[in-house]
This record gives C-alpha cells, sequence and structure tokens, in this order.
C-alpha cells in the first residue's frame, strides 16, 4: 500500500515521504511534473515600441520567463482548443500589455507593469524586472500567453524544483563503535550527536548518503553503516508559483493514469488484431 506523510507544505512547496513506490514509479511522476502539467507563459510579442538598450528578441526572451498564475480549468492547450485557430481565441489565448516610458528620470519596468485582460491571470510575482529605461526611452508592447509544456519549453514548467531521494537508515554498531566522534564532526547535515551514552541520530531524513562518516570511522569494518530503503522516498516539489503544488501532483498523477490506460487499451487491441 502507498504511504504519504507530508513533512512541510506551502502553497509553492511540499515536502513529503512515500513509501510503497518504485524508482521508475517517482521518477516518471517527477519527469511529468517537468515535462508534461501545463502551465501559462507568454509566447508571442508585438512589439509596437521598444527603445530600450535591450533588444526585441532579448526583451521578448525575459518577458516568456515571467511565471503566470495559471487556471487549468478556464484555459485550454491551443492544440486542443475548439477554435483550432493559429491565432487562438478567449479559452486558449490571453493578452497583456506593458507600456512605460521614462518621461523624467531613469526606471525600471516590473512584472507588475503588465496589465492582464483577466486579472486572475497575472505574474506571481510584481517585483521581476524586465528592463531599465534610461531618460526618452519607451517600450509598448502586447504579449500573448498560452498554456504549453515544458517538454516544448521550460518556460512552461510549473515548477522550479522537483527532486527526490531514497529514504535513509543509519545504523551504528554500539560494541564496535569507539565513539572517536568522527563520524559526528564530519557529518554536515548534523545527522549525528555525540552523547554520553553513545553516538546516536537525530533527523535521519536530513541525512544525504554523502558516506562521508562511513569514510572517517577508524574501525574495520566501520561501525556505522548507511543504507536506504529502496521503496521509500523523500519528495521535494517546488512551484514556480503558476499552479499550488497539490495542483501539480494531482495533474501529474491524472496524466500519469491516463497513460497507464491507453498503453493498457493498445495492448488490448493488438491482443484482439492478433486473434482476429
Ligand atoms: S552519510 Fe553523510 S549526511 Fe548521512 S550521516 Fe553520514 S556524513 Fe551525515
Ligand atoms: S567514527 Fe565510527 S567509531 Fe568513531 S564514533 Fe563514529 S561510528 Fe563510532
Ligand atoms: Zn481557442
Amino acid at each position: 500500500m502507498v504511504e504519504i506523510e507530508i513533512l512541510e507544505k506551502t502553497d509553492d512547496y511540499m515536502r513529503f515521504i512515500v513509501k510503497g513506490v518504485n524508482v521508475p514509479f517517482v521518477n516518471a511522476l517527477r519527469r511529468i511534473m517537468l515535462t508534461e502539467v501545463p502551465a501559462m507563459a507568454i509566447d508571442e510579442l508585438v512589439i509596437l515600441e521598444n527603445s530600450s538598450m535591450l533588444n526585441d528578441e532579448i526583451l521578448a526572451h525575459r518577458m516568456g520567463f515571467i511565471p503566470l498564475k495559471t487556471d487549468l480549468d478556464s484555459y485550454n492547450l491551443p492544440e486542443e482548443c475548439t477554435c483550432k485557430s493559429e491565432f487562438g481565441c478567449n479559452l486558449c489565448r490571453l493578452t497583456l500589455t506593458l507600456e512605460a516610458e521614462a518621461a523624467e528620470k531613469t526606471i525600471t519596468v516590473y512584472s507588475r507593469d503588465l496589465k492582464s485582460e483577466n486579472l486572475d491571470i497575472t505574474p506571481v510575482s510584481d517585483k521581476i524586472p524586465i528592463v531599465k529605461l534610461a531618460l526618452d526611452q519607451k517600450i509598448k508592447l502586447e504579449a500573448y500567453a498560452r498554456l504549453g509544456k515544458g517538454k516544448d519549453h521550460a518556460k512552461w514548467q510549473p515548477v522550479s524544483m522537483c527532486t527526490y531521494k531514497y529514504l535513509p537508515q543509519i545504523k551504528i554498531d554500539l560494541e564496535r563503535c569507539n565513539a572517536c566522534a568522527e563520524c559526528v564532526k564530519l557529518c554536515p547535515e548534523r545527522v549525528l550527536i555525540d552523547m554520553e551514552e553513545g553516538i546516536k541520530t537525530q533527523n535521519v531524513i536530513e541525512c544525504t548518503l554523502c558516506m562521508d562518516c562511513v569514510d572517517a570511522c577508524p574501525q574495520n569494518p566501520p561501525a556505522i553503516e548507511i543504507s536506504w530503503d529502496k521503496e521509500a522516498f523523500i519528495f521535494k516539489i517546488e512551484s514556480t508559483g503558476a499552479l499550488p503544488v497539490e495542483r501539480i501532483m494531482l495533474e501529474a498523477l491524472k496524466i500519469l493514469d491516463k497513460k497507464i490506460k491507453d498503453l493498457s487499451n493498445q495492448l488490448k487491441k493488438g491482443r484482439k488484431s492478433e486473434e482476429s
């Protein structure tokens, strides 16, 4: 049975232990979160005026990487939208405008200066600098955002971090340990502590499995043993702010479920055509 224990959780970050799964499963989930869960990002620009020091291409590149709040329930991926139009419609495209001028002094244009036609889809932070304008410089543009997938461009990744590691296990053979505390001094994560009654462990989940403690142990074989549970993982997900981490995880599970069903249907079809 799969078990989940949430260690930390905010809207943008989640760390949890998942037990009863294997590497192919957690890696599939990680890859789907990175490459297949859609997010909204600016994809096209019409630059009406740009006298800033950034040329149009660099400006477009910067705009593409501004994370936007994403609404997966109201917008469609352009390739799945009923409009079938290369220009998009209200269900698959969002327009944002930006107009700024340094009339009196040098100014910095921030993500908050982008005006969105949908007040629910705005930059996740209003403090992202886009460009500096020197006196009399001006930019005026229209930006078109759409849902996309990280496998097509990193700007559509909903996660800025998505990693997992095995759940560590630490065993100290107190009969052979001479309490020299070399392992305690070396452990970068302060997982080992020197107590009167011998070497103890704390916060074992913080162990990075670096093995420095094993290498430092003067005993032969070492009195400390580091291993890991092959069916338990510590997963860390950090959202760009486009979607809450829980939603990213649920979407990834839906996609994985669909892939497995598709594969199973293909196998059934193949078997039927062999029989006929
Ligand atoms: S493997 Fe590394 S992090 Fe883990 S207890 Fe040993 S020294 Fe510390
Ligand atoms: S280095 Fe080895 S012998 Fe020394 S305290 Fe750690 S486990 Fe014990
Ligand atoms: Zn459309």
